[in-house]
Parts: C-alpha cells; sequence; structure tokens
C-alpha cells in the first residue's frame, strides 16, 4: 500500500490544446513548491498525483497544495493492487470510524476489470454495511463518499475526503507582473488575486532608510513569505531608496503635491524595472477614493508616468472590508497591521491635493532635477528571494 494526494484542476480543462501546457506548468510550480517535502509529482490522465513523501508530512504538503493556484481540490489517498478482496479491506479500514450516511463510487478506467463499476460499488457497500453497523447507505445526500478509482496499471485507490483549494490558473501562465508591494493591507491582498489568475508575481517595496525603520523591511519580508506561498514557493523582492527622492520633493516642490511626485517617482522607477526584467504589468493595492492619492485624478497624473505597460489595480473596486477580509484569508493580515512607517507616510502633507492636474504636477518637478533624482533612486535597487513560509 501506497499513500498519496489526488489532485484535481479546474480551469485547465477548458484550454483545448494548450492543456499540456497548462498543466506542465502546474506540475513545475507543484514540485517547486514542496521541494525536498515529496520524492514525486506525475500526471495520470485529468488528474496528477503526489507521492513518495513520508506519512507526517502530508498535513503540511496538503497545505502547500492549497496555496497554489490551478489546483481545485485535493484527496489524501491509498494506492493498493487491484483485488478484490484487499479492495473491500480497505475501504472497510476507511470508514470504521465514521457514522452516519455513506454511498460508494466506483470509476474503472480498466474496463477489463468485473463485474461493471454500479454493481462493484454495491457489492462495496454490501461488504462495509456489515462490517460497520453505525453506517447508512444514502446515494442522494451522503455524509461520507468512498471513491474507488480502478487504474489501468494494475492499481487502486481508494479515498474518502476531498479538500478545496484555491482554484485560479497555474502561476506562471499570466504573465510576469511586478507588484508594488508596501507594507499595507492593501497590497499583497493585491498580488495574491493576480497570483490566483496565474501571474507569476515579483515586488517591487520603496523604502525611505533611514526615516523608515529596520522593522518595516523586516516586514515587508515577512509579507513576502506569505505572497511566496501563492507563487509557486518564492517571490524575487527589489528594494529602492527613495530618501533623496522625498528629501528633494519636501525641499523644493508645494508641499501638497509630496505625494503625487513621490508617486510618480515610484511608478517611473517601475516601468524602467519592468521593462529591463521582462515584467508585462505593474500591480498596485489602490482602491478607488480610498485616500486623497487614490482618487480617479490622483491616479490619472501618477499612471501618466507610465507610457508602456499596463496597470492592474484588482481592488480598484473594492471595500476596504471586503480586502480585509482576504487579507484575513490569506494570513498577511496580522503582520500588516503592526505598526510601522511607510514611506508614504513619511513627510505627509496636512492637505495634500485631491484632484492635481497633470499641468500643475509637471511644474512641481520643473522646480528641481526631478530625472536625475528618480534615476538615483532606481540605482539603489537591490535584490531579495525570499522563500515562502510553510
Ligand atoms: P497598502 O495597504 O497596500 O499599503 P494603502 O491603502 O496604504 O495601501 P497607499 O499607501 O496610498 O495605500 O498605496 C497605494 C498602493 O501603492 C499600495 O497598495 C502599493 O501597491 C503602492 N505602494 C504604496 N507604498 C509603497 C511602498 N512603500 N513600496 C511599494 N509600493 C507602495
Ligand atoms: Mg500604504
Amino acid at each position: 500500500m501506497e499513500r498519496l494526494i489526488l489532485i484535481r484542476y479546474g480551469e485547465i480543462f477548458l484550454k483545448g490544446k494548450n492543456r499540456s501546457f497548462f498543466e506542465n506548468l502546474l506540475k513545475d510550480n507543484i514540485k517547486n513548491a514542496l521541494g525536498s517535502l515529496a520524492g514525486e509529482v506525475y500526471k495520470i490522465p485529468g488528474r496528477m498525483i503526489v507521492s513518495k513523501y513520508e506519512k507526517c508530512n502530508e498535513h503540511q504538503i496538503i497545505n502547500i497544495l492549497k496555496s497554489q493556484a490551478g489546483i481545485y481540490s485535493v484527496s489524501p489517498a491509498v494506492m493498493i493492487d487491484t483485488d478484490k478482496e484487499e479492495i473491500y479491506k480497505k475501504a472497510v479500514e476507511l470508514l470504521a470510524e465514521d457514522e452516519g450516511t455513506f454511498k460508494v463510487k466506483v470509476n474503472r478506467a480498466d474496463k477489463s476489470f468485473a463485474p461493471s463499476s454500479m454493481e462493484f460499488a454495491r457489492l462495496v457497500g454490501g461488504k462495509i454495511l456489515a462490517s460497520i453497523p453505525s453506517l447508512k447507505v444514502d446515494v442522494k445526500t451522503p455524509e461520507h463518499v468512498l471513491e474507488i478509482d480502478i487504474r489501468e496499471n494494475g492499481k487502486t485507490m481508494i479515498f474518502t475526503k476531498i479538500i478545496k483549494c484555491m482554484g485560479g490558473m497555474p502561476v506562471g501562465s499570466s504573465g510576469k507582473g511586478l507588484l508594488l508591494l508596501s507594507g499595507g493591507i492593501d497590497s499583497p491582498v493585491a498580488g495574491y488575486m493576480m497570483a490566483k489568475r496565474g501571474t507569476k508575481l515579483y515586488a517591487l517595496h520603496f523604502h525611505s532608510f533611514p526615516y523608515t525603520s529596520e522593522l518595516a523591511r523586516l516586514k515587508v519580508e515577512e509579507l513576502s513569505k506569505k505572497i511566496a506561498m501563492y507563487n509557486a514557493g518564492d517571490l524575487e523582492v527589489y528594494m529602492c531608496s527613495v530618501t533623496r527622492l522625498q528629501e528633494a520633493i519636501n525641499k523644493y516642490a508645494n508641499e501638497a503635491y509630496n505625494v503625487t511626485l513621490l508617486r510618480r517617482g515610484m511608478f517611473t522607477v517601475a516601468e524602467r524595472l519592468s521593462k529591463e526584467l521582462g515584467f508585462s504589468m505593474i500591480i498596485t493595492g489602490e482602491s478607488l477614493g480610498q485616500v486623497a492619492s487614490q482618487t480617479i485624478e490622483s491616479m490619472s497624473v501618477v499612471s501618466n508616468v507610465v507610457k508602456e505597460i499596463p496597470i492592474i489595480r484588482p481592488l480598484v473596486a473594492f471595500d476596504k472590508q471586503e480586502t480585509i477580509e482576504i487579507a484575513k484569508a490569506i494570513d498577511t493580515f496580522d503582520i500588516s497591521i503592526r505598526p510601522y512607517e511607510d514611506c508614504c507616510t513619511v513627510f505627509v502633507p496636512d492637505n495634500p491635493v485631491t484632484k492635481p492636474r497633470l499641468y500643475s504636477v509637471m511644474k512641481e518637478e520643473e522646480k528641481f532635477d526631478f530625472k536625475t533624482i528618480v534615476d538615483e533612486a532606481y540605482s539603489t535597487i537591490e535584490k531579495v528571494i525570499i522563500k515562502a513560509d510553510r
């Protein structure tokens, strides 16, 4: 007998000729995310299997599979030789502790196996009823379903549990995206949502060391460990200092435009990095109207610096509460609410512009050598590779 985990994938099925591309991607992501925890990940028709692992790691492996986009559900299963007596024995063993109602479902990939699926399900059901008095049959709404999958290779898989996973598309199937990652609640959620749709994430964080502390950086690294779980096991994080830029803006520009100018600098750096490294989109956690810098006018003058790639804002129409619920579900909320200073909270004006006009913003930038200082910020970028937090 061998323990294994059966993986079902959802939408990949819809992809016709591309199906094997999506399947291979999912397989590679699973291998990368599991690392040395499992010895084998392989395809069978329409499904995938994880095997050759220590039983004590099964729970952890299932948790990792739950955070791989593209997986619809998983079932821990046992694989035995296709032998009727063995199957009866195992079926009874798997339901021995249960009570209530049950049903047996048989699937024969091996059509040479007799009797028919229906008949065999009835036979197995009879054995269970005879051995476990606390169980009754209910074919319509059973509390327990025992599934028997008789495969072509002389092996049979048996399982009772179906664990729902995150769905979506395998990471890497929908481009590479540069996530602007702050230490707040929103941006990790925005990243998660794009990973779920198949975008491979890379992150860019702006800091104003020494105005922002080492703790703020650690917080971003902690968040990155969580995001890495949804990004097939790791996340490349680019750290960029905007200290000099903020000092210059603070010194030369009209205070009301501080945040607008800083954000234009940030997006300029983001597009340049994206072009250099081949990312196809910039992702942010902005939500319409949330703060002065997220009015449609502010977003427009900031977006204006990005010329060649789309800016994706998955949370644009979300209420904060909706974002918070996802942040809790993906386990980033508790990290995000730790107190810290973000570069956006240093030098914040009392009365920021809420409806900046492009013309006025550009006038502010002409007061000093904005472009050169943004280039300097770009040259401070350092890369850190963060591994998933298991
Ligand atoms: P968050 O909760 O994600 O910090 P927020 O509601 O605090 O968002 P802002 O601070 O205005 O909003 O930031 C809007 C978006 O700009 C963030 O979601 C993030 O994508 C990006 N951003 C803000 N600060 C930074 C930073 N220091 N480094 C990288 N990106 C940032
Ligand atoms: Mg923020």
